[in-house]
């Protein structure tokens, strides 16, 4: 299976705000621009220097908030989307802690809240069909495509227009790379993007990382999964227990019904 990327090309967007309409039109989420990423807005555009920059999940090749989940509620697909499964989710948030580029939001309104993120439009993919923000970009500043390809079209521009371009695909070696790819004509540490980040997958630095705060993470970790795990348990032990005294009751009544047509 081919990975599949975005190439988002930050020199041809218009800042039309296609691509969250669209995201938001796919994922059922509140009509309305949002400019910060949050539990309903999956994908924004933010402005520095006057070039619009979209923001996204970058579905990391190697995920640091799939590494961190105790109860493995976040996965990587073959394709590239990384996922979230709410009925694994046990609300520890070490996803939002984790994340390198600060992407996870969490529903704090909401009676059962959930970590919310952009998907990759992963049905989507399954599909044969591109994410809803690529095929809305009426400029073709977000592609969507083969990772391999998208990054050998990226070098092309580069090379063909080197006074246009800074001399970086973003997200091309960052956290040991990403699925989400940009070019640039401004530096990008100006447009707010972390520039220093690790080139190596972080899962391996991972725990090196939370060392920094090892028994808070690490017991933390494997006692919200005790709790989770004993709530769960107790649920069932109290079912299969009422079920058993049911069971109890339907035999002696049976035995008393059988005793009274006998005397
Ligand atoms: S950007 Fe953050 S939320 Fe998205 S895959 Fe990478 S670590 Fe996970
Ligand atoms: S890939 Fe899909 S979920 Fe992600 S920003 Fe684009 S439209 Fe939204
Ligand atoms: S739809 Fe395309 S041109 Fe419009 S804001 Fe999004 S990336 Fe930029």
């Amino acid at each position: 299976m081919k990975k599949k990327a975005l190439l988002i090309d930050l020199t041809m967007c218009i800042g039309c705000n296609a691509c969250q309409e669209a995201c938001k039109k796919e994922n059922n989420l509140p009509e309305g621009e949002e400019k910060k990423l949050s539990a309903t807005a999956y994908t924004t555009l933010e402005e520095h220097d006057d070039v619009f920059v979209r923001r996204l999940c970058q579905q990391c090749i190697d995920p640091t908030c799939v590494s961190v989940c105790p109860v493995g509620a976040f996965t990587k697909t073959a394709e590239g989307p990384v996922l979230y499964d709410e009925s694994k989710c046990i609300g520890c948030r070490y996803c939002i802690q984790a994340c390198p580029f600060q992407v996870p939001r969490y529903e704090w309104n909401s009676t059962y809240p959930r970590v919310q993120k952009c998907r990759f439009c992963y049905d989507r993919i399954k599909q044969g069909l591109q994410p809803a923000c690529a095929e809305a970009c009426p400029t073709g500043a977000t592609k969507f495509g083969d990772r391999d390809d998208l990054i050998r079209e990226a070098y092309e521009r580069i090379k063909a227009e080197p006074e246009k371009y800074v001399d970086r695909i973003y997200g091309l070696q960052e956290v040991g790379g990403t699925s989400v790819l940009y070019l640039s004509s401004i530096p990008f540490e100006r447009l707010g993007f972390k520039t220093q980040l690790e080139t190596t997958a972080l899962p391996l630095l991972t725990w090196n990382a939370l060392s920094k705060i090892p028994t808070v993470v690490t017991v933390g970790g494997v006692l919200l999964y005790g709790i989770w795990w004993i709530t769960n348990r107790r649920t069932y032990v109290r079912e299969y227990e009422r079920a058993l005294q049911k069971k109890k009751d339907q035999k002696n009544n049976e035995q008393g019904d059988k005793h009274e047509e006998l005397s």
